[in-house]
């Protein structure tokens, strides 16, 4: 059976190196974005001339009917799911909390927190054998932030990668007899272009000093922990969490 792998917000960064590696893999790859579609179609691309295969879906995650029509579009492409990745993320302007307004956390929480439990939602309904499903793996992309806290930056960003914590925690143990497990990476601070949502491009550079190893970390390194857990060699893992974050 074709391995298929759904990987949200694949246009660039942890995403982008997330498609690469799997493709490489042998996993057939569906690179979500929502507005970068010369990015998403420039990494579709990519495994191409490298001899995989993947196809660029636009879909808002926070949106419900979106989420459905990559799911139905993936499903006709390349057949049933057996890999999804809950990536796809947003963060805000750096800020304390005295200073958030209810638009911005709206727009946070319906990204990180609605766009993932639909996401999983989708995916169990394919995955799961009380579906009929084969069974499969989902993997979601949390944040040191859900345990550090990202005072005066983004608490709301880090209370919303909590609840991706709970998630994959309650999830996991509602689907470990269905065949599917589920389980996260909480990335430290990585270099993508995330922090320039943020309002400061260059923080990896004023962060990595409070790194234990002293520097920031690659997408692709965070793509290998996701493909371990997203692999048959991570059979018997679930609800479980790899810190790709340097030490911190
Ligand atoms: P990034 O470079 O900003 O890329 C974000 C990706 O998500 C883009 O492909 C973007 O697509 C897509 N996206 C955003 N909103 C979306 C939506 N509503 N629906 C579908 N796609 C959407 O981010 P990154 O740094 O690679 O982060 C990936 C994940 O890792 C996120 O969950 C983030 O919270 C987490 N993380 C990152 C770091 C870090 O230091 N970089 C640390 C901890 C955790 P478009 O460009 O088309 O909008």
């Amino acid at each position: 059976m074709d391995q298929v792998m759904i990987i949200t917000g694949a246009s660039r960064g942890i995403g982008a190196a997330t498609a690469q590696l799997a493709a490489r893999q042998g996993y057939a790859v569906a690179v979500n974005y929502r507005h970068d579609q010369s990015a998403a179609e420039a990494v579709v691309r990519a495994i191409e001339a490298d001899g995989g295969r993947a196809l660029a879906v636009a879909a808002d995650i926070s949106v419900e009917a979106e989420v459905m029509q990559l799911f139905e579009t993936v499903d006709r492409a390349f057949g049933r799911l057996t890999v999804l990745v809950n990536n796809a993320g947003i963060l805000e302007r750096q800020m304390p909390v005295a200073q958030m307004d209810s638009g911005r956390l709206a727009r946070v929480f319906a990204v990180n927190v609605q766009g993932a439990f639909l996401c999983a939602r989708e995916a169990v309904r394919r995955m799961s054998t009380a579906h009929e499903g084969p069974g499969g793996a989902i993997v979601n992309v949390s944040s040191m932030a859900a345990r550090l806290g990202a005072p005066n930056e983004y608490v709301d960003y880090a209370a919303a990668k909590a609840a991706v914590d709970a998630l994959t925690t309650g999830l996991s143990k509602e689907v470990a007899a269905q065949g599917v497990r589920v389980n996260a990476v909480r990335p430290g601070v990585i270099r993508t272009d995330i922090h320039a949502s943020g309002g400061e491009p260059d923080r990896v550079e004023r962060v990595k000093a409070a790194v234990p190893m002293q520097r920031g970390g690659e997408p692709e390194e965070v793509a290998e922990a996701i493909l371990w857990l997203a692999s048959d060699k991570a059979s018997y893992v679930t609800g479980s969490f790899i810190d790709v974050a340097g030490g911190r």
